[in-house]
């Protein structure tokens, strides 16, 4: 099977692309490197099946080689990243979508989008379950990721009835791990540099806003299983364990072992007071449960950015 992957030099597609190799797909990464790095793959680039295209993916691609799956991954996904680039944000999550879509038609090729908790909003519903449809700003700040996600959904699932194409959307909480970027902004790096260079850690806001975090192994799992399935509906795949910020703060100093004072910044527009994934829907149909608890992963992903923060 061949797989192509967007966003594949990325936080979460680059290891998508080391799942994939390892069930024995040869593995296509396409990315123009807007929030991603050649970093992330370059243990890759000698193996004879993967493969890396430069392109930016909001314009269209032809690729020779018949292509069995396609994963839509790529996007800005940290709030700092699609605030500085909102118009490309957009594109890639209609013009980017419709050009895959279009891709996984001509090839019959399976297909699977990375859509997001953002869809929720500032939902009025909690935990989220994927019936909810969501409390979003279309004309504030974030509104340029939310709304494109919300497109991208649409039009996939356009393309299943219409074109009948075996599309999948995967909704996605808070992931973190190893290749996160030290500082793409979001909340988990900037914790772990601030309290390992003994910087103050910033809470934005008063910390009460809560968040569930995953860790990215677990997701990759859900992502996996779900593409092999026969369902175009979308379904949450996150960690439901549920924290304040500013408890996460706590937790990632103390694990640090820091001596950074916790200081209270303001809050960003229309930023989620609460988020907790229902995963009712995934453990049914995928037979999925999250395996790595935060103080697993919180462990594993410190050891990485302890040696970034050295380099
Ligand atoms: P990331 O910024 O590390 O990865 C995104 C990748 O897409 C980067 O390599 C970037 O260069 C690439 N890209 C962006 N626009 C592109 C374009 N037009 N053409 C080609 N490549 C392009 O972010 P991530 O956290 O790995 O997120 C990956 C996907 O998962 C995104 O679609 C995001 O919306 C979704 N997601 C992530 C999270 C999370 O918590 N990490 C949560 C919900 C959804
Ligand atoms: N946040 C924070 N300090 C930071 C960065 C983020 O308190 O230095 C907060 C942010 O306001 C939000 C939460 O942490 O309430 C998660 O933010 P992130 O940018 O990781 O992504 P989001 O979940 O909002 O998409």
């Amino acid at each position: 099977m061949r797989t192509l992957i967007t966003g594949g030099a990325g936080f979460i597609g680059s290891h998508l692309c080391d799942r994939f190799l390892a069930e024995g797909h040869e593995v296509i990464a396409v990315d123009n490197f807007i929030t991603g790095t050649p970093e992330n793959i370059t243990h890759l680039l000698g193996n004879p099946k993967f493969k890396l295209i430069g392109h930016d993916i909001s314009n269209p691609l032809k690729v020779k080689e018949k292509i069995d799956n396609i994963l839509h991954f790529a996007s800005p996904a940290s709030p700092v990243d699609y605030l500085e680039h909102p118009i490309p944000t957009l594109k890639v999550g209609a013009l980017g979508t419709h050009v895959t879509l279009g891709l996984a038609k001509a090839h019959g090729a399976r297909y699977l989008l990375a859509s997001t908790s953002e869809v929720y909003g500032d939902p009025l519903e909690h935990p989220q379950t994927e019936s909810y449809w969501g409390n979003v700003n279309p004309v504030g700040v974030r509104g340029v990721y939310d709304e494109a996600k919300r497109f991208a959904e649409a039009i996939t699932m356009a393309y299943h009835r219409v074109h009948n194409v075996s599309t999948h959307i995967v909704r996605i909480f808070n992931t973190y791990g190893e290749r996160m970027r030290l500082k793409d902004g979001r909340v988990l790096p900037n914790f772990m540099y601030q309290a390992l260079v003994g910087e103050p850690i910033t809470v934005y806001g008063d910390g009460k806003q809560t968040r569930s975090f995953q860790y990215v192994s677990d997701l990759v799992e859900g992502v996996f299983k779900l593409l092999f399935t026969d369902d175009p509906n979308p379904v949450n795949i996150g960690n439901p364990a549920e924290i304040t910020i500013l408890e996460f703060a706590e937790e990632v100093k103390k694990l640090a072992g820091a001596e950074s004072q916790i200081v209270f910044r303001p809050l960003p527009q229309d930023d989620p007071k609460v988020r907790q994934p229902d995963i009712t829907r995934a453990r049914k149909l995928l037979g999925w449960e999250p395996k790595v608890g935060r103080a697993e992963g919180l462990k594993r992903t410190m050891d990485y950015f302890r040696t970034k923060v050295q380099r």
